[in-house]
């Protein structure tokens, strides 16, 4: 595998980084993670942006956004992948031990493409089981949720409840018990007749994934509302499904102890959005 490091492509044991790295000492980076589908980096520019947004939170100069598009096509490319999981990470660069960002000169970048690993077809026909988890989603006065950050530790806290209780995902909620979002996705019901997702000022990643989901729901008629809800909310749903860019639209079997239908709004949008999907690549969206 070759992997682009700080300026070049450079083959997988030559790809390394130091130890004195303050993304390894202290988390202190961002990263995206993006898809490509048939060569093509599906929505390459709103994954840009939210890194360069990223960067700017927390005053980190990033290399040209130009420079790190090349870098993208660079790895598809001298791996010779066309469906491809893809991420671009940047970390404060290495630097004497302390939390100063100005001890460290120089950002490190690193791109990453690996051939993509379709996700078993079961899991998109019979839906996924998510847990309610106890660890609460950071408040968002402490990490703001617009920087997609290499601190996961929080979401990985999630994770292992789920792990633990054999389940897929789990839903996080805020300090105020409100729903936020999954560990690495963001979070959809259906009820009367309305598509519901956590506004963003509950603390949560604005998905690029949900983004297009809302616009597309927009687009074809289905009424949507982002707000504030309760897990009871989320109890008396008639449909549930989690997005994000590498899974698209996941739907939810069961919460808890409570059964879901895959019903006929997450049908008629993961329609649309494969729709979407196979129109970007072919350079209409
Ligand atoms: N929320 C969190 C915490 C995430 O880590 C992610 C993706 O990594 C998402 C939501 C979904 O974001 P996107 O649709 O941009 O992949």
């Amino acid at each position: 595998m070759q992997i682009f490091l700080h300026d070049k492509m450079v083959p997988e044991h030559e790809a390394v980084v130091s130890v004195f790295d303050h993304g390894f000492l202290y988390g202190d980076g961002i990263y995206e993670t993006m898809r490509a589908y048939d060569g093509t980096v599906f929505m390459l520019d709103r994954h840009l942006e939210r890194l360069s947004r990223s960067a700017s939170l927390i005053q980190l100069d990033l290399p040209h956004l130009q420079m790190i598009r090349g870098a993208v096509c660079e790895t598809l490319q001298a791996n010779g992948l066309k469906n491809a999981y893809v991420r671009v990470t940047i970390s404060r660069g290495k630097g004497p031990a302390g939390l100063d960002p100005a001890l460290c000169p120089r950002p490190t970048l690193v791109v990453i493409a690996e051939e993509f690993r379709q996700y078993p077809a079961r899991l998109y026909a019979e839906g996924v089981r998510l847990v309610i988890a106890k660890t609460r989603r950071n408040l968002a006065q402490a990490l703001d949720p617009k920087i997609k950050s290499l601190n996961f530790l929080n979401n990985i806290l999630a994770k292992i409840e789920a792990k633990e209780r054999n389940a897929y995902e789990a839903i996080m909620l805020n300090a105020n018990g409100f729903i936020a979002e999954g560990t690495v996705s963001n979070i959809f019901f259906v009820r009367a007749g309305i598509l519901r997702t956590p506004s963003v000022d509950v603390g949560v990643l604005d998905g690029i994934t949900r983004e297009l989901v809302i616009s597309l729901a927009q687009k074809n008629g289905i009424p949507v509302e982002e707000g504030r809800y309760l897990p009871e909310d989320i109890c008396s749903a008639s449909e549930v499904f989690f997005t994000n860019t590498t899974s698209e639209i996941m739907p939810v079997a069961q919460i808890e102890d409570i059964r879901y239908e895959i019903g006929a709004v997450t049908g008629a949008l993961r329609g649309h959005y494969r729709e979407y999907v196979t129109k970007y690549i072919a350079g209409g969206a």
